[in-house]
């Protein structure tokens, strides 16, 4: 049988193995060495803008790390993209803060500028307090409004931390995502743009910031002879192994990103003349997605199925599916918090699929997936 069609699913350069040998040769097995030090070089020089990076055993780590940068903790607030991934929302709670959710607007699928501001102001009368932080997310790649979230942001000095898990390579503005906000989160998950097995990066704005977010992610070690401990630490750094991965996988991140392009372009074109099936594009020339996933919404009305009739035809054809993430302010888990919404994720949920765009995805898969999709319009 023809193998699975899968989301988005580890591609290695062949490079990799060169660095992890070169750790194994010269004993480097552990949470720092040159791998490690090399793997934030070459990200620095990557997103550019002067940022300094520093390597974490995950994304869910660096957006973690990024909350403890920010002075978040036990009874602040932090405003949240609703429609997002878990992770985004989950290290506030680890904080001891309460997310509040801030709904999507329809073009980026992203934080909506609108209800941001409204939700700044409603909470300062509300607790008489600003909330401490902004959590703002690029999800499937796709940057969200940065102009105006940033503009909102500092008209009432709020921080932003971007989650660009998904957003290695996008660009707003001409800007990497990442680089936008105070601090930035990247993920190196499995099955992100590129992977070290698991990992993750916290992007910051100076060196004084990167030497204090290294600090707290090697468990807080105060400078004496002895163990000595002012602040609560963390083991979050990435292994000098897993960087090696990376430093890899730097070399074919140009590539991954162009396949994911190409990929888009392919869907783009097929689902042009087809009425009812929406693919989410740059709205305009500010942005620049890497189409991390490539994403359609269905109007049932006029193709006569709806997402889950189509995740178990792909399935059928083998090919991996998935719905829209669910957003935060409808998992039973934040059911307390307070969210501010105009429908639009719950919309975004009940109408969407994601399509497989990885490096492994072929034109021919595009074809299968193309032709499933033809082949139930017309029933
Ligand atoms: C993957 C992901 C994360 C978490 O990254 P990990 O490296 O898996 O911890 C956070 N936010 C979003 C939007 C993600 O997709």
């Amino acid at each position: 049988m023809r193998e699975r069609v899968l989301l988005c699913m580890a591609h290695m350069s062949g490079n990799e193995m060169q660095y992890i040998e070169e750790a194994f040769k010269d004993n480097w097995i552990s949470p720092l060495g040159p791998n490690v030090n090399g793997f934030e070089a070459d990200l620095e020089g990557y997103l550019g803008e002067r940022k300094h990076v520093v390597a974490l055993s995950a994304g869910t780590a660096a957006l973690h790390l990024g909350l403890v940068m920010l002075g978040v903790g036990q009874g602040d607030e932090v405003l949240c993209q609703s429609f997002t991934f878990s992770a985004s929302a989950n290290p506030i709670v680890y904080q001891g803060a309460r997310p509040v959710f801030i709904d999507s607007e329809e073009d980026t699928w992203n934080m909506c500028p609108d209800l941001l501001e409204q939700a700044i102001i409603d909470r300062k009368q509300k607790t008489g307090r600003y909330p401490k932080a902004i959590v703002v997310v690029h999800l499937y790649g796709m940057p969200a409004k940065m102009t105006k979230i940033l503009a909102i942001a500092a008209k009432y000095g709020i921080p932003v931390l971007e989650d660009a898990a998904e957003a290695l390579g996008s660009e707003y503005m001409g800007k990497k995502c990442g680089t936008l906000g105070t601090y930035g989160a990247l993920s190196f998950n499995g099955n992100k743009m590129i992977t070290t097995s698991g990992g993750g990066a916290l992007i910051t704005p100076d060196a004084d910031s990167k030497r204090q977010v290294t600090f707290y992610s090697t468990q807080a070690r105060e400078p004496f002879p002895y163990y000595q401990h002012e602040k609560i630490g963390y083991n979050y750094r990435m292994s000098n192994i897993c960087a090696g991965i990376g430093r890899g996988q730097m070399t074919i991140l140009k590539e991954h990103i162009a396949h994911h392009k190409h990929i888009h372009d392919l869907y783009e074109e097929a689902f042009r003349d087809i009425d009812g099936i929406t693919l989410l594009t740059n709205p305009d020339e500010r942005f620049n997605s890497n189409y991390w996933l490539c994403n359609i919404l269905i109007d049932s009305d006029k193709t006569g199925f709806n997402y889950e009739d189509l995740r178990l035809a792909l399935e059928e054809a083998n090919v991996e599916s998935r719905p829209l993430w669910k957003p935060m302010h409808l998992q039973p888990v934040f059911a307390d918090c307070d969210s501010y919404l105009n429908g639009v994720s719950e919309s975004l949920f009940n109408k969407g699929l994601c399509l497989p765009a990885g490096p492994w995805v072929s034109d021919e898969d595009i074809a299968l997936i193309v032709d499933t999709i033809k082949s139930m319009l017309k029933r």
